[in-house]
């Protein structure tokens, strides 16, 4: 009989990752999430978190948070396929939809749910998926869950996708449904899938089209309605448009938009909807407060444009290769991985606090620091980060 420990493997396996650097190591908030903030006990101008639009902190939608505790309680008390569903989530649905221009909305407890419950209901034996490469996790382990076909098209080239989808048609027999699935935002990158150029091929083969715009709405698009307002998409070119409140919304949940049939078919299909419990009310009231600012108080978009573009500017002035970036996340490039890490605790020790990422989130020679700015930044804290980065970089030998 073979000898079998229960548990030993867990502390091994986190040893290696701690030997093999591959480890997070936690850092822990101590203020609320803003422009500057407290992180193990020190202050430091924040350059690495979603709070794109500042919102987190935003009056409007912390009072909304507490009144609506205040009436409703902490808690729904259950999923919103039973006895959850509040008016407020049926609001927050409405709202959304409104806000993005499309028939309707479904509102999940978060983008990682909304992606997870989503996809595997989508396509079945039989059918296909067909990804770019570097989609979220959150869409791989959808997929995963999923009886379908996969097939993989190289980071945003469209040659690429054609010659998948000419493939696939070779199937035998037919394939029933086709999903193409890519994000809108690439969020270590910054770059925006090529989306018009998506939804051609996807027509030519009766493909529908899945857009995870966790990074782009708040951001693009008229008043940060997201990437199909920014490519002035139709509801019936983009079928699935899926997003976040955990980031420029600044609270926290997920959402799909599109048609009404949509909707009714994934709150009777989507597992992490119908056996999760539903979101407290605050965190409904609070998501619907931050789409009435996105609505009424455009300043906040607008700022956090003005920043990336004074940060983007300052980079590539100093020499820095910022990559193919068109939003407000910003790659400054190292090459390999131990310059990112030395970089940023360089960063660290001089109060900038952002975020290294190394193989194997990205390929071994192109470690990079990612930073994203918020509309709350003041250009004397941009500029500060900027003198950092620059001594940090020129120590280092990256610029
Ligand atoms: N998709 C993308 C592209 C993301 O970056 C994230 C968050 N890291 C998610 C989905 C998941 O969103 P949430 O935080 O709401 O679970």
């Amino acid at each position: 009989m073979v000898t079998r420990h229960p548990t030993k493997y867990l502390g091994e396996e986190y040893q290696r990752l701690v030997r093999e650097n591959l480890n997070w190591e936690l850092k822990v908030l101590e203020s609320a999430s803003g422009p500057t903030c407290i992180v193990n006990g020190k202050e430091v101008i924040m350059l690495c978190a979603n709070n794109y639009l500042n919102l987190a902190t935003h009056p409007k939608v912390v009072n909304a948070m507490i009144e609506a505790t205040k009436k409703y309680g902490a808690g729904a008390g259950s999923d919103r396929s039973i006895a959850g569903n509040m008016a407020l989530h049926e609001e927050l649905d409405r709202r959304l939809a409104k806000f993005k221009n499309a028939p309707a909305s479904l509102t999940f407890q978060t983008g990682f749910m909304a992606n997870e419950g989503t996809i595997p209901q989508l396509a079945d034996r039989g059918d296909l998926f067909v990804s770019d490469e570097l989609n979220h996790g959150s869409i791989i382990d959808g997929v995963r869950l999923s009886h379908a076909d996969r097939a993989i098209f190289k980071h945003k080239d469209m040659e690429d996708l054609a010659r998948v989808m000419e493939e696939a048609e070779k199937h035998d027999p037919p394939y029933k449904h086709i999903w193409i699935l890519t994000d809108g935002v690439f969020s270590m990158d910054g770059d925006l899938a090529p989306l018009p150029e998506i939804v051609k091929i996807a027509k030519e083969h009766g493909a529908g089209v899945y857009v995870d715009d966790a990074h782009g709405e708040g951001v693009l698009g008229e008043g940060g309605r997201g990437i199909v307002n920014h490519f002035h998409l139709g509801r019936d070119e983009v079928h699935v448009e899926m997003g976040t409140f955990s980031k420029a919304f600044g609270v926290i949940g997920g959402h799909i938009t599109g048609s009404e049939d949509l909707r009714n078919f994934t709150f009777n299909k989507a597992r992490s909807w119908l056996l999760s419990g539903a979101v407290p009310p605050g965190v409904a009231a609070a998501c619907i407060a931050a789409i009435d600012v996105l609505e009424t108080e455009p300043q906040h978009v607008r700022r956090v444009w003005e920043n990336r573009n004074h940060l983007l500017d300052g980079f590539k002035d100093a020499g820095f290769d910022t990559g193919n970036t068109e939003t407000p996340i910003i790659p400054v490039m190292c090459g390999k991985s131990k310059k990112a890490k030395d970089l940023a605790d360089y960063l660290w020790s001089k109060g900038i606090f952002v975020l290294p990422i190394f193989y194997p989130m990205v390929p071994r020679e192109k470690a990079r620091i990612r930073v994203q700015v918020c509309a709350k930044h003041t250009v004397e804290q941009l500029d500060k980060a900027l003198e950092t980065f620059k001594e940090g970089g020129r120590n280092l030998g990256i610029i």
